[in-house]
């Protein structure tokens, strides 16, 4: 198959957040399986392409822009197309500055997507798969499905779109809407309209045959008011279209056996490095390294310092962490008061506790492979990588059971001896607390942990197992009756979100 990938970051060109490392990471296993990608980005500012393509012309509302198209092979089987247009993208961030996003974000991703089918058209591939990633990439399926695509070839393409992160939603107010070309009929419940506004997101999603998300749990979980984020019912609607696919880890760089930031290599058969690794951690975040504290299971955490990830619960428990037998790594960034919890908390318990602020790779590596315990309490986790790092580094994850880490980690079972980590259900310091007590006693059976251990270890969490589904998925979407998105103009509003099957508008 020949894929037309659609996205605002991937790594290593750009990057914000997990939606780059996965956008990164999935062309080049798709290319693995045989398939070509072509993955179309904007050139932000210090990205170079190696070759030009040519230009695009790209209309947008009144006006008429061009845009100069570079690419730069990946690897065999993946093209990165850049999107060469200065005055959108040639900018100090991506999205905006501090808390403020740009103020013509709509117009810079309508424009976008809009020269990324431009290309296409002028390319004269033919793409079996048009796959979007976010609302930054949510108009692509509406101008494919409103026949504003360049090239009837194109139109023929099969749309999936992926959501990485529901909170993001590219909200705008509907007065964009001629500006960007897009006529008001689209104003509409079935269409872009969300509560008076539009919205990049319920575009990608009521207008792509397929529509996948980061992990199967979260896929469920998205359909439901708690975690929908205004968007579960939208979802709901789309329920038989919407797969939950696991992200992979880059083997390449998480390998204990092969891992530069690690003074000792390890791997399942040898653990004994695992133990200098622990040694050598406990030093550099200046923990003592005696007998009794080298006997004491480590805590790890490598978080973003906010309540998504636990933190309001990890502060409830306050001093009471410092009395369990166990010693804790953090290292994280995020909000001010959580920052300065920990750092309170450090300076009371200086044999037990330790923190770094701040974002450093090779600290986090070394945290995955020197903790016996890795500490992920969240409330909400699309996918989550850390508990699979930690899976991979023999450190057991504890985690709760919400989103990507219920389809990554397996609660002990003490009667079988089964399972991969510790999980709790209810979202509390109790249920915490205790978890953490259970898993620090089951360490003190050292056959039982090593059991644990290895059972993580040997888990595939690699990225081929996940592209293998999505090539499942663009069969799937290719080859069924879709389940399509009604057609606005002659659609009307239902009480909840007005949304009724019609005929395949592809
Ligand atoms: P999220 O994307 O919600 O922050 P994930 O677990 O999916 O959470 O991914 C977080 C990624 O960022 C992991 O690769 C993790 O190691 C890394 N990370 C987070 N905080 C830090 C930090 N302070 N220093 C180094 N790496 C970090």
């Amino acid at each position: 198959m020949r894929i037309l990938m659609i996205a605002s970051e991937a790594a290593p060109f750009a990057k914000t957040g997990g939606l780059a490392d996965v956008v990164g990471a999935l062309p080049r296993a798709l290319a693995r399986l045989g398939h070509h990608v072509d993955l179309v980005l904007p050139r932000y500012r210090g990205i170079t392409g190696e070759q030009a393509l040519g230009r695009v012309t790209v209309p947008l509302g009144g006006q008429v822009a061009d845009a100069a198209i570079l690419s730069a092979t990946v690897t065999d089987g993946v093209r990165a197309i850049f999107v060469d247009h200065p005055a959108y993208f040639d900018r100090d961030f991506l999205y905006g500055v501090a808390d403020h996003d740009y103020a013509d974000n709509a117009e810079r991703f309508a424009f976008f997507a809009r020269a990324a089918l431009e290309w296409a058209a002028a390319s004269h591939l033919r793409h079996d798969i048009v796959h979007g990633h976010d609302w930054q990439a949510g108009l692509v399926p509406v101008l494919l499905h409103r026949g504003l695509a360049p090239h009837p070839r194109l139109r023929a393409a099969v749309t999936v779109f992926t959501i990485h992160n529901l909170a993001y939603q590219g909200i705008f107010d509907a007065s964009w809407l001629p500006r960007l070309g897009l006529g008001f009929e689209l104003m509409h419940a079935n269409a872009l309209e969300y509560y008076g506004r539009i919205s990049f997101l319920k575009g990608g999603i009521l207008f792509s045959r397929v529509i996948t998300t980061v992990s199967p749990q979260y896929a469920q979980e998205v359909q439901t008011p708690d975690l929908g984020f205004g968007f579960d019912g939208i979802l709901r609607h789309r329920s038989a279209d919407l797969v939950g696919i696991l992200n992979g880890i880059d083997y390449d760089q998480w390998d204990p056996a092969r891992d530069p930031h690690l003074p000792v290599p390890f791997d399942p058969s040898n653990l004994a490095g695992k133990d200098a690794v622990k040694r050598a951690l406990l030093e550099q975040v200046g923990l003592p390294t005696d007998s009794a504290v080298l006997a004491r299971p480590l805590v790890g955490m490598v978080s973003r310092l906010v309540d998504q990830k636990g933190f309001d619960l990890l502060a409830t428990l306050g001093d009471e962490l410092a009395r369990l037998d166990a010693s804790f790594v953090l290292l994280g960034s995020g909000e001010r008061r959580y920052e300065d919890f920990w750092l309170g908390l450090a300076a009371r318990h200086p044999g037990r506790i330790a923190v770094r602020i701040g974002f450093d790779e090779a600290l986090a590596h070394r945290i995955e492979g020197g903790a016996d315990l890795f500490l992920m309490p969240s409330r909400f986790e699309p996918c989550g990588l850390n508990q699979m790092y930690s899976l991979r580094y023999g450190t057991v994850p504890l985690v709760r059971a919400t989103g990507g880490l219920v389809d990554t980690v397996e609660n002990f079972d003490p009667p079988t001896g089964k399972g991969t980590g510790f999980t709790f259900d209810e979202y509390s310091p109790q249920a915490l607390l205790g978890t953490l007590r259970w898993a620090l006693g089951v360490y003190q059976d050292r056959a039982i942990w090593r059991r644990i251990q290895a059972a993580g270890m040997q888990q595939d969490l690699s990225w081929d197992a996940s592209a293998r589904q999505y090539v499942k998925v663009y069969e799937r979407a290719t080859g069924k009756v879709a389940q399509p998105p009604s057609d606005p103009a002659t659609e009307e509003r239902d009480t909840q979100h007005g949304i009724r099957q019609t005929e395949d508008p592809h």
